[in-house]
């Protein structure tokens, strides 16, 4: 029966193939889309291909057998998703299985898995990835060094052999960095020896882990590492002295908000408050005063403001506060009646009474052409103003929204399957919509066509998705071509390989493939970590 069904997934493809490619004709007639459905609810279901069957039964249930319109590629290939996700997910149990998991959040987290071995790599990899952590394996330690900072990863597993002085300087310099920037990091080594480990543990490692290990211990130890990784961001996240956001979680929650705009249009306000007189404060009751009214005034907006406002201690005696869904009239209205009250709150010190005024200034954010340092700056001449005309006022200003050009990332899916190409593109498509980075994805059909057009060319920053087999010319001599001709910097590379060819995963990584995924994956795992090589590349 499985021949019946490889057969018809085939037959399905090579279809898709004349009608999706490029150079073939842009237009197909309705009886041909028409015949080809029919054909497959007819076959599909005999042979238990149910979901399959029943997709394509609902897609041609809303067309009419006789109808004379022709359909353009660019539709057709709309009308069609959802028998090519299927298509894709039926190749195997396996990815059945994965389908059904739990869709990304967002917010997975991601290990870098540095060792030399791939087929150890590839176990690893495999396991953690069940647990819902992304994993970046890689064997050339190197290469780790310089993702470092694009991938931010949550924790760091190096494989190490103490006698080899290439993994030694990765280990110097991953130590230096993590001076900077808490990562956790786990060393695993087949050298159990007391001067291994104390060698690890002086070279920053958090954990050591020897082989061969239980896998169970093992994903154990690696969350407990993600957890603590977790807790201490947040504790960075916090300011000592007023118990609200700092400053480092503005530009984490600005980004969130600023795809609201574009996901939902829903735009929000913007205000940095500023306490008047404040130095006079200090001068007069001394700085601690000066402490004891800050966390005061903290404290207070938070009780005041919604609980989905957010509150941050921009530095000294300035906050900022961003309302999401809100308006600059409302949060204009909104905030006056706050600092209104604060002003009438009575301070006592050394028996002498006093009132606290402050000034703030307001944008409504409704675009995501500008950064956050621009909107900040608007917000601040406000807040000038506001200062200028007397103090104990908000001021709004608006903004002319300028069109900045959007930075261009470039995504090429080199894969001869046209059901894969069809897919990652039309991902990337609604990707687009969200990320205020402008993308543009291409699909080829093998190296030889990627390598025809001038497109991997520009200075821009490239993503590439390559096939390992491919007719004329397959991915890794793309891989090859591409790392000797191109800058290492500008092109990360990620395999796309079946799960058996265990041989071409490892040419791939020790020929500069910056990661892999196995044949079949699931599309929201690969859109998890395109989100974030995008992310990294603003
Ligand atoms: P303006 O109305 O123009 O804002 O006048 P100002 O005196 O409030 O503004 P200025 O920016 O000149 O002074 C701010 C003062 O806030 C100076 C600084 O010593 C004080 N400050 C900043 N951070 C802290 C802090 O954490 N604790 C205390 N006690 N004072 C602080
Ligand atoms: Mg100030
Ligand atoms: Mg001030």
């Amino acid at each position: 029966m499985q021949k019946y069904r490889d057969l018809l997934i085939n037959n399905v493809r090579k279809q898709l193939n004349i009608w999706f490619d490029n150079d073939n004709v842009e237009e197909t007639s309705h009886e041909e889309v028409y015949r080809f459905l029919h054909s497959i609810t007819g076959t599909a279901e005999t042979i238990g291909l149910n979901e399959i069957g029943q997709t394509s039964r609902e897609l041609i249930h809303s067309l009419s057998e006789n109808d004379d319109r022709i359909w353009r590629q660019k539709d057709l290939k709309e009308y069609l998703m959802p028998l090519l996700s299927v298509c894709y997910y039926n190749e195997s149990e396996e990815s059945l299985a994965l389908t059904k998991k739990v869709s990304y959040k967002g917010n997975k987290p991601l290990v870098l898995f540095i060792h030399n071995d791939p087929a150890f790599l590839m176990h690893v990899k495999d396991e953690l990835e069940k647990e819902e952590i992304l994993v970046t394996a890689l064997t050339d330690s190197n290469r780790a060094v310089s993702l470092l900072y694009e991938l931010k990863p949550d924790c760091i597993i190096v494989g190490v052999s103490i006698n080899s002085t290439s993994d030694l300087d990765v280990l110097h310099y991953l130590k230096d960095k993590m001076k900077q920037q808490f990562i956790p990091t786990i060393m695993i080594s087949d050298n159990n020896q007391k001067e291994v480990r104390m060698k690890s543990y002086q070279m920053g490692a958090d954990d050591f882990i020897e082989k061969p290990f239980d896998m169970d211990e093992f994903i154990v130890r690696v969350k407990r590492q993600l957890e603590r990784k977790e807790l201490i961001d947040h504790l960075v996240l916090v300011d000592e002295l007023t118990l609200v956001y700092n400053r480092k979680y503005l530009g984490q929650v600005f980004e969130l908000f600023q795809s609201e705009i574009v996901r939902n249009s829903e735009n929000f306000s913007l205000a940095i408050l500023d306490l008047d007189y404040f130095k006079h404060i200090n001068d007069t009751y001394g700085h601690l005063v000066g402490d004891k009214i800050l966390r005061e005034f903290a404290g207070f907006l938070k009780q005041e403001l919604s609980s989905i406002d957010i509150l941050i201690r921009f530095g000294g005696e300035e906050f900022v506060v961003l309302m999401p869904r809100t308006n600059s009239i409302n949060a204009e209205a909104k905030l006056k009646v706050i600092l209104d009250r604060f002003a009438k709150k009575q301070f006592v010190e050394n028996d002498q009474q006093f009132h606290i005024t402050v000034s703030g200034g307001l944008v409504e954010v409704t675009s995501n052409a500008k950064r956050m340092e621009e909107w900040l700056e608007l917000a601040d001449s406000a807040l000038y103003e506001a200062k200028n005309s007397g103090r104990n006022c908000i001021k709004v200003v608006t903004s002319n929204e300028g069109t900045a050009p959007k930075k261009i990332v470039k995504v090429g899916v080199v894969d001869d399957d046209p059901i894969i190409r069809t897919m990652i593109i039309e991902m990337i498509e609604n990707m687009k919509k969200e990320e205020s980075i402008q993308i543009d994805a291409q699909a080829f059909r093998d190296g030889a066509k990627f390598f025809e057009s001038d497109w991997y060319k520009s200075e821009d920053p490239y993503i590439l998705l390559l096939d390992g087999m491919m007719p004329r010319m397959d991915g890794l001599e793309v891989l090859q071509r591409i790392r000797a001709e191109r800058d290492i910097n500008q092109y990360n590379i990620v395999m796309l390989t079946s799960r058996k060819s265990e041989q071409d995963i490892s040419r791939g990584l020790q020929l500069g493939a910056d990661d892999y995924i196995t044949k079949p994956f699931n599309l929201s795992e690969l859109e998890a970590r395109l989100k974030r090589l995008i992310q990294r590349m603003k």
